[in-house]
């Protein structure tokens, strides 16, 4: 059956809100987040049972920061979590929601200084998320006071349950109004956290995830464990050792998206992307490419991902953890398909083994731990597939013009030099290795004196013109249009000359930045004998 998909503005949320959720990339809510978000809208309790790799941070920090009074400067709400890097990444997200309304979120954690916390509290902040101990010491110490609270998260509580704070927890409860709303999460729902709701939550809503029974295809699975930020080596190192089509890479954000393509076009490789932010028209001009085989690698959200139908993918990467079984078993199912063999890979951070676990358990996936080709593996297999290139160039005996280039060629030199050298161009090809060299100077870029010359990864095949470009860092690094000087637009990338004093500026905003639509990479270019410098508008 068809259902209608919900959006976020379907909550009723404030523009500065939804402007917030915009900006982190979301396209749309998970699961989790479309029946919570209602409930606590409503003011009521909510003991939800959810994972992290859910969504289940916005399922509640939405609601919480849309119900918060910005005038009020007190702790208007508390968020208990079992770790100290659960405290960051919660802090940050709430940070991240809040900012169009001004609401600060501080994470607050033992085996660090106590005084900057101090620091920082007296300021004001009007969400602190922190571990039971270290929240205890604070109230203690009469530097957090609770009087003004509103809401209260015990965020995955079972955790803090097996960590054994529970006397803490309910420590920390008593010193808060009992008017409060309270929200309790957790991956599982042992006795006593039932318990604990019992006792100190309003009859509080159950929410749960029905999982719909859903069937993985019979198609190779396998996950990695690689942290958040391994991933982009991780992925490169897989695209280089495997032997693929097309590689469909899942990420959960729009923002992930451009970082994951735009990682992958500065090492080198022909990567797109697609989103909910691109035109119709740039979605076609993606497709075609995809289609046609002239990209490797798309990038995409789950979104953008549902409305494409291609059939030559030999590998779907999970670059984040699927929301919910069902969307693991609609990406993978992306592959495999014709009667081919497909691969599908998932990167699972140490923090999401549970969210694996029940994609598992609910698709009856068998998904096998996998260890990430080493650099020596990579090697070997490009040379292998170089190898059969090779080959096939030979069996077909269409090179005669190019045997008579290399007997030139090697005179006077070694054939085996002659043909690393090739190689190597071809490798590391222009452009490429323009930004491949992270030791590349500003002072030898090929610039004309006085200048820098700038690699920037957008080009003709993304519409951009060199108006946009002088627009893009005239506007962004606050210098007149006129100081910058050539600019030579090629396909897939371009090269712009800026003045040398202005030229790390240039950089430092330019680079991640959006241009023409697209995010970008910039980097200082690198001579080439023989470039033939841009000519000047
Ligand atoms: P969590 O379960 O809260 O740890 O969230 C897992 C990841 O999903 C985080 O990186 C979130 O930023 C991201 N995320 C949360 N909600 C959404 C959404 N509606 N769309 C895309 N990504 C999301």
């Amino acid at each position: 059956m068809e259902k209608k998909n919900i959006v976020f503005s379907d909550f009723n949320l404030s523009s500065e809100v939804l402007k917030a959720i915009s900006a982190m990339g979301f396209e749309e809510p998970t699961p989790i987040q479309e029946k919570t978000i209602p409930v606590l809208l409503s003011g009521k309790d909510v003991v939800g049972q959810a994972q992290t790799g859910t969504g289940k941070t916005a399922a509640f920090g939405v609601p919480i920061i849309e119900r918060m009074d910005k005038t009020n400067f007190g702790v208007q709400s508390i968020i208990l979590t079992p770790t100290r890097e659960l405290a960051v990444q919660v802090a940050e997200e709430m940070n991240k929601l809040g900012k169009f309304k001004r609401i600060l979120a501080l994470p607050v954690y033992g085996g660090t200084s106590i005084e900057r916390q101090i620091k920082a509290l007296k300021k004001g902040v009007q969400v602190v998320v922190g571990t039971p101990g270290r929240v205890i010491d604070h109230i203690e110490r009469g530097t957090l006071k609770l009087k003004d609270v509103q809401v209260v998260v015990l965020d995955e509580a079972d955790e803090m349950l097996d960590m054994g704070f529970v006397d803490d927890i309910t420590k920390i409860l008593k010193e808060t109004p009992d008017e409060r709303q309270t929200l309790l999460f957790s991956a599982t729902m042992p006795e006593e956290i039932l318990k604990i709701s019992k006792r100190y939550m309003r009859s509080p809503e159950k929410i749960k995830i029905a999982l719909d029974s859903v069937t993985a295809p019979k198609i190779s699975q396998i996950f990695y464990e690689v942290r958040p930020a391994e991933k982009t080596e991780a992925l490169c190192r897989l695209i280089d050792a495997e032997d693929s089509d097309l590689f469909l890479v899942f990420c959960h954000t729009k923002r992930e998206v451009d970082e994951v393509s735009s990682n992958l076009k500065l090492r080198g490789y022909t990567a797109e992307a697609i989103h909910g932010d691109f035109s119709q028209a740039q979605r076609d001009s993606v497709m075609k490419k995809f289609r046609e085989s002239k990209i490797d690698v798309l990038v995409a959200t789950d979104v953008a991902a549902r409305g494409i139908d291609i059939s030559n993918i030999s590998h779907v990467v999970n670059y984040s953890i699927p929301q919910n079984p069902e969307s693991y078993v609609h990406r993978i199912g992306r592959t495999g398909r014709a009667g081919r063999e497909g691969v599908a890979i998932t990167f699972v951070s140490p923090r999401e083994e549970r969210q694996l676990r029940l994609i598992m358990a609910v698709s009856k996936a068998k998904i096998t731990k996998g260890k990430l080709p080493t650099m020596e593996q990579v090697m070997t297999a490009r040379t292998e597939s170089l190898k059969e290139k090779i080959q096939e160039f030979i069996d077909d005996k269409r090179f005669d013009s190019f045997l008579k280039m290399v007997e030139r060629l090697s005179v006077g030199l070694e054939p085996i030099e002659v043909a690393a050298a090739l190689l190597k161009f071809h490798l590391e090809g222009f452009g490429k290795e323009a930004v491949r060299e992270s030791s590349v100077s500003l002072d030898d870029t090929g610039a004309a004196p006085g200048m820098v010359r700038l690699f920037m990864t957008v080009g003709r095949e993304q519409n951009v013109r060199a108006g946009d470009i002088i627009k893009a860092i005239a506007d962004k690094a606050n210098i007149p249009g006129k100081a910058i000087g050539g600019i030579n637009i090629f396909d897939k990338f371009t090269f712009v000359e800026v003045p040398r004093e202005s030229a790390e500026k240039v950089i430092d905003v330019m680079h991640q930045s959006i241009v023409s639509g697209q995010k970008v990479a910039v980097a200082p270019a690198k001579p080439r004998e023989g470039d033939s410098r841009g000519g000047r508008r």
